[in-house]
């Protein structure tokens, strides 16, 4: 689950982490009235992406006319897809330094790992891609977490103001306690400011939280709600559906992760983009393929529909009695193509014959024959 910057700054205000003062708005007026009250300020839409900045959705205001302004010009507007429907008014920091922070997990040495940089700010990934000796590491011992003299350690290899290093490593510290204690995946702080006082604050934030976690953080079931899922996928949690929406136009189901994430990767390989990620898992009866396939034609970009089956404890009779069950209730026109093997294989393909499913028996040539049939479509 992300979190929207607002929300994440709330976390890291309660863990002790400096923020702006601000306040969530979600229609102009409000967004006056939050700068009358903050004077010169920031208006920052809210969404689940970064790169506000470069695409002009963050700005600054002098007068609360100009925050009322700007907000109504932000406001319903869309960005990388997503609505803009809340903004964050921010009293605005000048600052003298952009730094970065943040803590994530590192699966090389399976250890959370605290980064840090002197360059943050809107160009981090250039950075990260042409000056990587700009970036420093430190990988944490979770047993005793990061310690005052690695921090310090850590600031100095980042090249960061040494002014600044006390107030650093007590954000840091606060940083990696609230993304251990909240199970997240990722905290960051880009921009961590440095203000021409001299101090240290948490300009932006975001900060991803494992879902299979969220059952004991009834603490952040409030940003559960609130946060804008993508509807799909919110619908596919509700029914028990293990799905993920990707960018393509292929459907495609399987009976397992690694059996959906190969037949993705096969999908790519003969040209064909995959439109998400659909795993009915093992031992899925009819119903529990209907459901899913469903879910895979709630989404308006599909063209095609490919089935990789391999049968062990998922029987290939129910799987194709669920696919059945599903075009009869469901009216599909696209063009569906179906790999079974294994278990019931035999008995499920005979299921289908004389349907308009296509049965394939070869991997490869499946995904070659979606395609093709998705681009006639
Ligand atoms: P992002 O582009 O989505 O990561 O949004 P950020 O919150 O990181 O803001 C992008 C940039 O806007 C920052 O790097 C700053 O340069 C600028 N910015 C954000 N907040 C302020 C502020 O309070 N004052 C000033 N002067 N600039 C700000
Ligand atoms: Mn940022």
């Amino acid at each position: 689950m992300k979190l929207y910057e607002f929300q994440a700054k709330e976390l890291f205000a309660r863990a002790g982490i400096p923020t702006p003062r601000g306040r969530m708005v979600s229609n102009p007026d409000e967004a006056a009235d939050a700068a009358r009250e903050l004077g010169r300020c920031v208006v920052k839409a809210q969404a689940h992406a970064g790169g506000r900045g470069k695409a002009g959705f963050i700005k600054l205001a002098d007068s609360h006319d100009q925050a009322k302004n700007l907000a109504a010009g932000m406001l319903g507007q869309t960005f990388k897809g997503f609505k803009i429907g809340r903004l964050l008014v921010e009293e605005t920091v000048h600052f003298t330094a952009e730094y970065y922070l943040a803590v994530t997990v590192d699966r090389a040495s399976k250890s959370p790992i605290m980064i840090a940089s002197a360059m943050g700010g809107v160009d981090i990934e250039e950075v990260a891609a042409s000056s990587p000796d700009k970036i420093a590491n430190l990988v944490v011992d979770v047993a005793y977490g990061p310690l005052d003299f690695q921090l310090r350690a850590l600031a100095q290899r980042a090249g960061l103001d040494p002014a600044a290093t006390r107030q650093f490593v007590d954000i840091a510290r606060r940083l990696y306690r609230v993304f251990l204690d909240s199970d997240a995946s990722l905290a960051e702080i880009n921009p961590l400011m440095v203000t021409a006082e001299g101090i240290v604050i948490a300009a932006d934030a975001k900060f991803d939280v494992d879902d299979n976690a969220l059952f004991r953080h009834a603490e952040l079931l409030e940003y559960k709600e609130e946060s804008e899922e993508d509807p799909i996928e919110a619908e596919a949690h509700r029914r028990g559906v293990t799905y993920v929406r990707l960018d393509g136009d292929i459907g495609v189901v399987g009976n397992g992760a690694g059996i959906v994430m190969t037949t993705l990767d096969i999908v790519n390989r003969v040209g064909g983009k995959p439109a998400n990620f659909c795993d009915i898992g093992g031992g899925a009866n009819a119903e529990r393929v209907r459901e899913a396939l469903s879910i895979v034609l709630m989404d308006d970009k599909i063209r095609g529909v490919l089935f990789n089956v391999f049968g062990g404890i998922t029987r290939g009779d129910e799987v194709a009695k669920g696919i059945l069950e599903a075009t009869a209730s469901l009216d599909i026109k696209i063009p569906m193509v179906v790999r079974m093997a294994g278990t019931r294989a035999e008995e499920g393909l005979k299921l289908l014959e004389g349907s308009s499913l296509v049965p394939v028996a070869e991997p490869v040539e499946a995904a070659r024959r979606v395609v093709a049939l998705a681009k006639g479509a």
